[in-house]
């Protein structure tokens, strides 16, 4: 599996669409001051559900959309595509090509697809946990991020590793299971409330 295409349209810089092809291997990006390289690590963390405007280099929402020019108007979405070779079905769908779609608006309301087909954003995170990539697999190191994690406390440190380790999966199916089991629980309290007024 490698990441083999990047869509862009309306984020950041990019306002019309623009398509990068990736070729198997290392792919460097180079570019003057300003032209919109790290911009492009920062729609690939969109798709990959970060959801901190923060992680993304803005203060607020708009900051992720096209802006607009002197010559051109302000853009109201703006949506990027990553699709991913799969032909090696790591990821587990029956796709040998899977396009992951993020389309984010100006009234904060996201749209998220698989294959075009809408989906939610839970859905794409977990399609993408068993694979260690993802918002929390460091997959992306962003500058600075080397200097805060050799400057953090052992505890946060420790966290770092387990969820490049990829534990972090383990603790969010626990959270689910145990979210889960709080809801049957509720269930099984309210049946006893019936049970016990029926007889
Ligand atoms: P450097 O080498 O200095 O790190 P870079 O190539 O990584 O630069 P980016 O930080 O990716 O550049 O891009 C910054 C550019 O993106 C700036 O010119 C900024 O005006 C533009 N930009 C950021 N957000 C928007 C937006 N919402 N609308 C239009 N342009 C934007």
């Amino acid at each position: 599996m490698y990441l083999k295409k990047l869509e862009m349209k309306g984020f950041k810089s990019f306002a019309d669409k623009v398509v990068l092809n990736f070729e198997r291997g290392i792919t460097t990006i180079v570019g003057p001051n300003g032209s919109g390289k790290s911009n492009i690590s920062d729609a690939v963390r969109l798709v990959l559900g970060e959801q901190s405007i923060k992680s993304l280099r803005g203060s607020k929402l708009e900051d992720i959309i096209f802006a607009g020019t002197e010559k051109r108007k302000p853009l109201g979405f703006a949506e990027v595509s990553l699709v991913f070779d799969n032909c090696d079905h790591m990821l587990p769908l029956d796709y040998s090509e899977v396009a992951i779609t993020r389309r984010i608006f100006r009234s904060g309301e996201s749209e998220f697809y698989i294959n075009k087909t809408s989906c939610r954003l839970k859905d794409i995170y977990e399609l993408f946990l068993d694979i260690g990539i993802g918002k929390d697999g460091y997959s992306i190191i962003s500058q600075g991020k080397i200097d805060e994690i050799l400057s953090t406390k052992p505890e946060e440190r420790r966290r770092i590793f387990e969820e490049a380790a990829g534990i972090s999966k383990y603790k969010y199916k626990k959270e689910e299971a145990l979210k889960k089991l709080d809801a049957t629980n509720e269930n099984i309290k309210r049946l006893s409330d019936i049970i016990y007024e029926l007889e």
